[in-house]
């Protein structure tokens, strides 16, 4: 029945919280399953670097103000979460990942934020 809905995560209500907020940096094991579902791979366009391999990213930086929620979150490998462009405020180099309607999209450099 759940398979026309798309990808579906059940996590148990037993292992803590989904959503972190400004309480811990890191994601809990919970969340990094629920970003894992949602992106097996690396979400950069082109990159298959598995999820376990790779680390979970805040969209909005966390020395930004950013929360560590799913929301704010996204599995990305090693090396394109070196290379996202994560400040604002410096000068673009190699674009952005950010969430748009609820779907991860690559932000080109030079483009409005
Ligand atoms: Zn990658």
């Amino acid at each position: 029945a759940c398979a026309n809905e798309g990808l579906i995560t059940v996590i148990s209500r037993t292992l803590g919280p989904v959503d972190l907020y400004r309480f811990d940096r890191f994601a809990s094991v919970k969340q990094r399953t629920m970003l894992a579902a949602e992106h097996p791979t690396c979400a950069w366009p082109g990159c298959n670097t598995p999820a376990e391999r790779g680390q979970f990213h805040h969209l909005t930086p966390w020395k930004h103000g950013g929360e560590t929620n799913v929301a704010n979150l996204v599995t990305l490998c090693n090396y394109h979460n070196g290379i996202n462009d994560d400040d604002p405020n410096a000068p673009p180099r190699r674009g952005r990942l950010t969430r748009q309607g609820g779907t991860i999209v690559w932000q080109p450099p030079h483009t409005s934020r």
